[in-house]
């Protein structure tokens, strides 16, 4: 089986296909990316070509196998992969009618997180850079333009560091979909080799820590990646690529009732996040059957917004989008 061409550069596809011109290239990745086209409608090419391509090259590898949509707009994907694993994705879509693709960069999980239905499902197997893309357009198609993405869905993106960055290559693309690493953030629960990798070689994009908790022992208790990097080692990559790039970081807290909701939680944090320059997103964690935390309640959520206010911490809520499809943060899980 051949993979899709979505993850190839124009000269990658000229190659790839063996073609004599090189703009022939070109013109298959416009008319991927930037058209949407199917092979058969690429009428610049010659008929010879275009009936080559559509009978040897499949357009996606990936198949979409649910589509579940939230009465707050929220879309979920199943995908089904060419070995038949399964991925969710999400497009999120704001009151303002912005557009947030939510992709997956592995099947399933090694990382483990407590509060995580992905983490308890293992882990699989990393993501080709096409089947990320792929995601993409199987949440694009007919649904107009999409204007952010986060990698934020399943696997832990720093641990498929190659696919991430080969799929950023065709998302920045200036003949693909040209969106600026400014509107794509990478999610990782805690990976400094992988923070320190992307300020030396970029790209650019904006980096969101999973923290959860500055406090080790909680941390460690909840993630199990917090013993492979620990506060410390996480806080100087943190430091090293806020130094390289000037970039203003994120730092996720998943609000788990009773666990890391509390006035010394956010002394910890205060004491964590000196010296960096961060905002701090606010997760009020989404129920997972079988496992075994609370949400906290409406008013703790509150108060734990207001205590970071007033220490000084900029912070924001994440508002809970796609709930009863199973698509919010922390609840995809298919493999
Ligand atoms: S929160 Fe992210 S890193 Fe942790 S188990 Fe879930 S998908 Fe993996």
């Amino acid at each position: 089986m051949h993979a899709s061409l979505y993850a190839s550069l124009p000269e990658e596809i000229a190659s790839r296909l063996g073609l004599e011109k090189a703009y022939r290239g070109r013109q298959i990745f416009e008319g991927l990316h930037k058209r949407g086209q199917d092979f058969a409608s690429m009428t610049e090419l010659p008929a010879a070509l275009r009936e080559k391509l559509t009978a040897e090259v499949p357009l996606f590898t990936s198949s979409l196998s649910d589509t579940l949509r939230d009465e707050d707009g929220t879309i979920k994907l199943r995908i089904r992969l060419a070995d038949g694993a399964s991925v969710e994705c999400v497009l999120l879509e704001a009151d303002t009618g912005r557009k947030t693709a939510c992709l997956s960069t592995q099947a399933g999980c090694a990382m483990g997180c407590a509060f995580c239905k992905t983490g308890a499902l293992g882990f699989r197997r990393n993501l080709e850079a096409s089947e990320i893309l792929e995601q993409f357009y199987h949440l694009a198609r007919g649904r107009g333009t999409i204007n952010n993405i986060v990698f934020m869905g399943m696997g832990e993106p720093l641990e498929n560091l190659e696919a991430l960055r080969k799929s950023l290559a065709v998302f920045t693309h200036p003949l693909g979909p040209a969106l600026s690493p400014r509107r794509m953030t990478v999610s990782t629960c805690g990976s400094a080799p992988g923070i320190i990798s992307l300020a030396d070689e970029g790209p650019a994009v904006g980096i969101a820590v999973s923290l959860v908790s500055a406090d080790e022992e909680k941390r460690k208790a909840l993630m199990p990646a917090a013993r492979r990097w620990g506060l410390a080692e996480l806080k100087e990559a943190l430091l090293y690529h806020q130094e390289k790039t000037g970039k203003r970081l994120t730092l996720e807290i998943v609000l788990l009732k009773g666990i890391n909701d509390g006035a010394d939680d956010i002394l910890r944090l205060r004491e964590y996040a000196r010296g960096l320059d961060v905002i701090v997103n606010i997760i009020p964690w989404n129920p997972v059957e079988g496992l075994d935390f609370q949400e906290p309640s409406e008013a703790a959520v509150q108060l734990y917004y207001s205590r970071l206010e007033r220490s000084g911490i900029p912070a924001v809520r994440r508002y809970r989008r796609g709930r009863k499809i199973g698509g919010a943060c922390g609840q995809l899980g298919e493999v």
